[in-house]
């Protein structure tokens, strides 16, 4: 197969895996057992469909070094999964993406954990979305590419593959360290999130016994939801039922 057909395929499972998670999640019908199913698929799709396509496919749109029709399907691809963010927030992020994937799974390793503060994490994600951006569209480089994320996805693990290692013995500590500090897909896709149609809050059953906000990894109970990866944690800590994925409404 031939790296636009498996771009293809790539495109296609993360499309449908976004709107699907998003509406299972919706009608209360995720299991622990499915959302790991999921992300231990996603992960290894990573090196079945050569590599997590959408932070890398971004930066090589607007580094022009995609063209021709694969950059007209990219873009129109991309495009869906940013407006997808509208609907169901970071679905695409939560279960669709392997680097997001593997970061969840290794966040789940126990041992002990490091929290992130949210405005720090977001301050610095920006500084470095606007110089991963800049560096594509000015200097036609992919840094993304560079830091050799890609490689170890076409089982190449040279000196590169050092920079996806570290980045998962990270996340075994911090939550979601490369989603939350340095992707640039993600940056966007936040600030399309926290204006999305559907969102984690609580209900008229909850006590604010605040059990939600000691396991929420990204602080987001009672936030705009941008940072919400749908991981769950805050439904199935919850004694009360006081938490649910449901349309928006006022704070
Ligand atoms: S923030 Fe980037 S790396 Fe993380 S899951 Fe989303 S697209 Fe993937
Ligand atoms: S855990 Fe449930 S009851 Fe407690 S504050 Fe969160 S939503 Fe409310
Ligand atoms: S615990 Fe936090 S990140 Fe996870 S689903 Fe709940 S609000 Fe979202």
């Amino acid at each position: 197969m031939t790296p636009q057909i498996l771009t293809l395929i790539g495109a296609l499972y993360a499309l449908s895996l976004t709107f699907i998670i998003g509406y299972l999640i919706w009608k209360g019908k995720m299991e622990k057992r499915t959302y790991i199913l999921i992300l231990g698929i996603t992960a290894i799709s990573g090196f079945i469909l050569l590599g997590p396509f959408v932070p890398t496919k971004l930066l090589d749109l607007l580094s022009g070094t995609q063209q021709g029709q694969i950059a007209l399907v990219m873009v129109s691809v991309l495009g869906l999964l940013l407006l997808s963010a509208l609907v169901w927030g970071r679905s695409f992020c939560a279960y669709a993406c392997p680097i997001g994937a593997f970061q969840e799974l290794a966040y789940r390793v126990p041992v002990h954990k490091a929290r992130l503060g949210k405005s720090h994490a977001l301050a610095v994600r920006y500084l470095v979305t606007v110089a991963i951006i800049a560096a594509a569209i000015l200097l036609g480089r992919n840094l993304l590419q560079e830091l050799g994320l890609v490689y170890i996805f076409h089982l190449d693990f040279g000196l590169y593959s050092l920079s996806f290692l570290a980045i998962i013995l990270a996340s075994m500590i911090v939550y979601r360290p490369f989603c939350r500090l340095l992707c640039p897909f993600g940056a966007l896709s936040a600030l399309l999130a926290r204006h999305s149609m559907f969102q984690m809050q609580k209900n008229e059953s909850c006590v604010d016994c605040g059990r939600c906000e000691k396991a929420c990894p990204t602080g987001e109970i009672g936030s705009d939801g941008s940072e919400c990866y749908l991981c769950m944690r805050c439904l199935e800590t919850c004694r009360k039922d006081g938490m649910e994925f449901r349309k928006r409404r006022a704070p």
